[in-house]
């Protein structure tokens, strides 16, 4: 199984959260904050098959990093991930708004420009306006809403667009989320801890810990764990094998 969206450069040890989830087979997407991390970031991936890393520029760090715009050009052609981008709307990023927007739009245009990319994408308090910026892309097939906590209509709308969502034991925890992860299409769901900084119990998360999603995910469909394991599975494989290099390790 994979861990879609993890932040691993931001663990206290990155090496040993490495090794461990390397130990235990537990694959996972290693997600950048700014364009200037990707270096540090990429190398622990370097001789662990089962890590991944994505180049990103997180909306709330797009007023300060937004000049690393280039720097994310000169990164994108590494690796088939990207992430993590978007839009938050939340009242301590308004303030830049328009750098976010300018940001997510120069991303999603280079996105498109050419290979798939494979997208995790934050859209906290912002869903209806990522979803309108991802209708003016519709060359970006694969999106994967991270943690997505719009409306039920906003929900329906992303299905329709075709978005995948990571959802994690952080947002099963609470019953908003459980609900939209109720009315996912089960073949669109994927798993993610989005630690260190998603908590649970007041507990980092580590990349492991997706199992923790698991009983939650099949109790609301209704089949077993192993059965919803498999599923999640499938889900994954459908991701990745049709994205050129996905599977193979990017170079660093
Ligand atoms: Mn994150």
């Amino acid at each position: 199984m994979i861990d879609f969206h993890c932040h691993l450069d931001l663990y206290q040890s990155p090496p040993a959260v490495a090794d461990e989830s390397q130990r235990r087979g537990v694959g996972l997407l290693s997600i950048t904050t700014t364009p200037s991390a990707w270096s540090g970031t990429a190398r622990l991936a370097e001789g662990r098959s089962a890590i991944r890393t994505a180049i990103g520029l997180h909306p709330q760090l797009a007023g300060q990093r937004k000049h690393e715009l280039a720097l994310f050009d000169r990164y994108l052609a590494n690796t088939p991930f990207v992430g993590e981008v978007g839009l938050d709307g939340s009242p301590e990023c308004r303030p830049f708004w328009g750098d976010q927007l300018e940001v997510f739009d120069h991303v999603l245009q280079a996105c498109s420009a050419g290979d798939e990319k494979v997208i995790s994408i934050h859209s906290r308090r912002a869903a209806k306006d990522v979803l309108d910026q991802l209708d003016r892309y519709d060359r970006i097939k694969t999106p994967i809403l991270h943690w997505f906590s719009g409306s039920r209509s906003q929900l329906e709308r992303a299905v329709g667009r075709g978005c995948w969502f990571s959802v994690g034991p952080a947002m099963l925890a609470g019953a908003k989320g459980r609900d939209l992860v109720a009315d996912m299409p089960n073949d669109k769901v994927l798993l993610e801890t989005d630690g260190p900084f998603a908590q649970v119990r007041r507990q980092g998360l580590n990349p492991w810990d997706i199992t923790a999603a698991l009983g939650p995910i099949a109790e609301l469909w209704g089949v077993t764990v192993h059965e919803a394991q498999q599923r999640i599975e499938a889900n994954e494989r459908a991701l990745l094998t049709p994205v050129p290099g996905a599977l193979r390790r990017p170079a660093t």
